[in-house]
């Protein structure tokens, strides 16, 4: 029987090769990028939002296994979700999913940029979207201080 570790090891370099979610959406409405220069990771997030929800969500660029696998777990996790819910994914929703909530502090930030780009794209939606202000800048908080 394999060990948990085992099979999470296995789930991530499953998804780094074949990502799920992977890919474009031309008519997004809306697109955010960000990037972890300490590992080299790069990852756009397109976003289709229809009453409230996210519809559809894609996620390109590059970067290492634990990266990819994440934003793979990430885009499942948040596809037909509310915009409220969405914005309630924590650290632990992703990390938890791939048995990496001990990782190392360096590789964190791989684990959390697809998480780090989501919440910086429902930011920038909502700051069209929305007139409180003040609930905006917590969100850009929120997204900021991720990691
Ligand atoms: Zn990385």
């Amino acid at each position: 029987m394999s060990s948990n570790a085992d099979i999470y090891h296995e789930m991530i370099v499953d998804y780094s090769r074949n990502p799920v979610n992977y890919g474009e959406i031309k008519d997004h409405d809306v697109t955010f990028h960000d990037a972890n220069p300490l590992c080299g990771d790069s990852i756009d997030i397109d976003m289709k939002i229809d009453e409230n929800r996210v519809s559809d969500i894609k996620f390109h660029g590059k970067g290492c296994a634990i990266c990819m696998a994440c934003s793979s777990i990430l885009t499942e996790i948040a596809k037909g979700k509310s915009l409220d819910e969405v914005r309630n994914i924590g650290k632990n929703d992703v990390l938890s999913e791939l048995g990496l909530e001990h990782l190392q502090a360096v590789r964190i930030k791989c684990a959390l940029l697809s998480l780090k780009v989501l919440k910086s794209a429902l930011y920038t939606y909502l700051g069209k979207h929305l007139k409180d202000a003040k609930d905006l800048d917590k969100l850009k908080d929120e997204a900021a201080n991720l990691y």
